[in-house]
C-alpha cells in the first residue's frame, strides 16, 4: 500500500504563507484582555479582521445584493459608516457617552481596523468593555433590523451593551468571590 508522508517543511512554509496573507497589524493583546464575554470577543476578530459580512464586505466578495446602509439605506454599508458615520450608530455613541472621545477618529485616514485600534489603545481601561460591547450591539440591531424587520432604537441597543457588560463582570466577580469563600479540606482533627 502506497504511504503518501507529507513534507513538513512544505507544510510550514504553507501555513505561514497563509497566516501572513491574513495578518492584521494591532494590539490584539488587548483585545484579547477585555473584560468581556467570549462572544464579544469573537466579534471584535471579525470586525477587526474585516470579516463581517457588511454589504461592502459581501459585493467585494462577489455577492450581488444591496450595497446601501441597512439601517438608513443612505450610505455605502461599509464598516465605517456602520460604526461611526451612521446617524444610529452616533446616536448609540452619544447615549452611551462616548461621542466626545471618540468623535476625532471618524476622520482619520487609515484602514478601519488602525482607526479601531487608536481609538481603543486612546480610551481609558475601565471604558475599553462599555466600547466594544457598544460595537457588539450596533451589529445585532443591524442585523435584526435585516433580518426580523426590527426597527432599531439607539436607548434600547446601548442598555443591551452596558447590562452585558455588567452582567459578565458580576458573574466574575461572583466566581472569584465563591472560589474565595470556598474552604478547602482539612485533616479532620484526631479524637
Ligand atoms: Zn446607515
Amino acid at each position: 500500500m502506497a504511504h503518501i508522508q507529507l513534507n513538513p517543511r512544505i507544510r510550514c512554509v504553507s501555513i505561514s504563507d497563509q497566516r501572513s496573507n491574513y495578518h492584521v497589524p494591532g494590539d490584539w493583546k488587548l483585545i484579547w484582555s477585555l473584560h468581556v464575554p467570549p462572544k464579544i470577543k469573537h466579534f471584535c476578530w471579525r470586525l477587526l479582521r474585516n470579516s463581517l459580512p457588511t454589504r461592502s464586505n459581501l459585493q467585494s466578495r462577489g455577492v450581488h445584493c444591496q450595497s446601501t446602509c441597512v439601517v438608513c439605506n443612505q450610505d455605502l454599508e461599509d464598516e465605517m459608516h456602520m460604526f461611526m458615520h451612521c446617524k444610529f450608530a452616533t446616536d448609540c455613541w452619544k447615549v452611551v457617552n462616548l461621542w466626545d472621545k471618540i468623535a476625532s477618529y471618524m476622520t482619520s485616514s487609515g484602514s478601519f481596523s488602525s482607526i479601531m485600534f487608536a481609538t481603543v489603545r486612546s480610551l481609558e481601561v475601565e471604558i475599553h468593555a462599555r466600547f466594544v460591547a457598544m460595537l457588539w450591539s450596533i451589529w445585532r440591531a443591524r442585523n435584526a433590523c435585516l433580518w426580523e424587520q426590527k426597527p432599531v432604537n439607539a436607548h434600547t441597543s446601548c442598555v443591551l451593551a452596558l447590562d452585558t457588560v455588567r452582567d459578565f463582570m458580576w458573574c466574575n466577580r461572583s466566581n472569584d468571590t465563591m472560589q474565595s469563600a470556598t474552604p478547602g479540606w482539612s485533616k479532620p482533627q484526631a479524637d
